[in-house]
């Protein structure tokens, strides 16, 4: 990649000569990478170009923007494996995991939009109205580093299927494989301005991106501190808010469900990326008899979990992203044998053989008390709480007992008794059984989760203004 000591704006590579953000790779702790640390000057141009840039695509015809996106398709399909191999560096997913997650679910949800587009029904008639969905304006999007493509097209992909102009601020952790998309982008027919790509920091070029009045709607997922930042900033402006935030989300073992299969289930979960996922199912809830079983089988599936290097096809569980989310997990786990909970497997060390690169033990408490920092917190690594619960409606109010609300899952040999007890937890999606992710379902949380939905057609209609005309 030649362009990542620039930024991308107005359809061009401009170059930056001013500080730089260093990008580590995970799995060594080398610098494998340097970008722009931009100033407010440089948002301000690429907002500039996606304002000039509305008035245009605005009035694109369908056709245009299919016609872009399977440009952008065939693009991400093109550079699948130095997509995946980038990621992998940066992030540290294995490999294999890499290629078909933070590789291959770009390319599938670009798919999924480019189905629905043609159907969409961009006017509908309701009496002697017709009411007409108009793209929203200038959107800002910002991202987190742990699915880093992925979340940047969940925004940008149905952001410019509405008719929306774009500025994306991509993290600073992983912000290559953005460079790649732009990259893309600038060999297909988009005109210029309707993407732009600034590099740098949340509080300077990330700050100007929230407040600019010319952005009419923030799309951002990360952290809930950044997402409370960005509500307060858009309620001056009254700008529209998409808020994809954290988790701490609710694996509920019922007394009747094969438990083998819950807790493996649970713990695949758990540690996917790391358990850098914000749906990530963290607590698993256990009827208070099996809590010692299911210690059991969870420490032995993360035995299975061996950290390793993430670029070798047989690893399963990689190095955490950077430094600080490392030293972040390590304290947690600390935390966790200072409040008292059980430590069943895992712990603060370091890995065997892994003195290299930010490397955390898959690790497993017990007896997790409801209430302690350990349960309520979101930790983002790979740490597991296995909590003990009395009756059913025990495990529904302390699987509903955090300020999140993203993910959860329900297990039990009973389909529709799974199924009620789905239907009470207050979160924005519930796995039954082990039921498969959808890329067509929506996406999004409940309370300090998120405000807004990702995905298929909620996805699209989030960058969409409603007009009415009365005929
Ligand atoms: P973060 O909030 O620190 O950073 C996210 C982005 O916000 C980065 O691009 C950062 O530069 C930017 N940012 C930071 N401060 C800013 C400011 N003052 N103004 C504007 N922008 C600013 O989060 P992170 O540590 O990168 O990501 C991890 C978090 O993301 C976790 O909490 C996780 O649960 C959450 N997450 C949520 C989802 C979801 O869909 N719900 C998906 C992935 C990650």
């Amino acid at each position: 990649m030649n362009n990542l000591s620039k930024n991308y704006i107005n359809g061009e590579w401009v170059s930056w000569s001013g500080p730089t953000l260093d990008v580590h790779e995970a799995g060594t702790g080398d610098v494998i990478a340097k970008v722009p640390a931009s100033g407010r000057d440089e948002m301000e141009q690429a907002i500039a170009a996606a304002d000039a840039a509305f008035a245009d695509w605005s009035e694109s015809s369908l056709d245009q923007r299919i016609k872009v996106l399977e440009q952008l398709h065939a693009g991400l399909k093109e550079r699948a494996g130095e997509i995946a191999e980038t990621v992998c560096r940066e992030v540290g997913m294995p490999i294999k995991l890499a290629t078909g997650i933070q590789a291959g679910l770009p390319a599938t949800i670009t798919k999924t939009y480019l189905r629905m587009l043609p159907d969409f029904p961009f006017s509908e008639q309701c009496g002697n109205s017709e009411v007409q969905y108009a793209p929203v304006g200038v959107v800002g999007c910002i991202t987190p580093w742990n699915y880093p493509l992925h979340q940047v097209i969940l925004k940008i992909v149905p952001a410019i299927a509405a008719g929306c102009t774009v500025v994306l601020k991509p993290a600073e952790i992983a912000p290559q494989s953005a460079y790649i998309l732009a990259e893309i982008l600038d060999g297909t027919d988009l005109p210029k301005g309707v993407f732009n790509l600034v590099s740098g920091e949340g509080q300077t070029v990330g700050d100007t991106l929230i407040k600019h009045p010319a952005v009419r709607m923030v799309s951002f997922t990360g952290s809930t501190r950044t997402g409370g930042l960005i509500a307060h900033a858009a309620a001056d402006d009254f700008k529209r808010i998409a808020l994809e935030m954290g988790g701490k989300s609710a694996s509920v073992i019922l007394p009747d469900a094969n438990l083998a299969a819950a807790v493996k289930g649970t713990v695949n979960n758990c540690l996917l990326n790391s358990g850098q996922t914000c749906t990530a199912l963290t607590r698993m809830l256990v009827p208070a008899d099996l809590h010692d079983e299911a210690c059991e089988l969870a420490a032995a599936a993360v035995a299975r979990m061996t950290p390793g290097n993430p670029l070798e096809e047989t690893t399963r569980l990689g190095p955490l992203a950077s430094a600080q989310q490392r030293d972040k997990v390590i304290d947690y786990i600390k935390l966790g044998i200072e409040e008292g909970h059980t430590l069943v497997a895992g712990g603060p060390e370091a890995p065997e053989g892994c003195d290299k690169g930010y490397f955390v033990k898959a690790t497993v408490f017990g007896n997790v008390k409801p209430g302690s920092r350990l349960e309520q917190e979101e930790i983002f690594g790979p740490v597991l709480c296995v909590i003990p619960y009395q009756d059913e409606a025990d495990a529904i109010r302390i699987a509903n007992g955090t300020q999140y609300g993203l993910s959860g899952a329900v297990w039990s040999a009973d389909a529709d008794r799974a199924k009620k007890v789905a239907g009470k937890l207050r979160t924005g999606q519930v796995f039954v059984n082990g039921g498969d992710f959808n890329p067509l379902a929506p996406f999004g949380g409940f309370g300090h989760s998120g405000i807004g939905r990702e995905f298929g057609k909620w996805g699209l209609e989030e960058f969409l203004e409603v007009r009415s005309l009365q005929l």
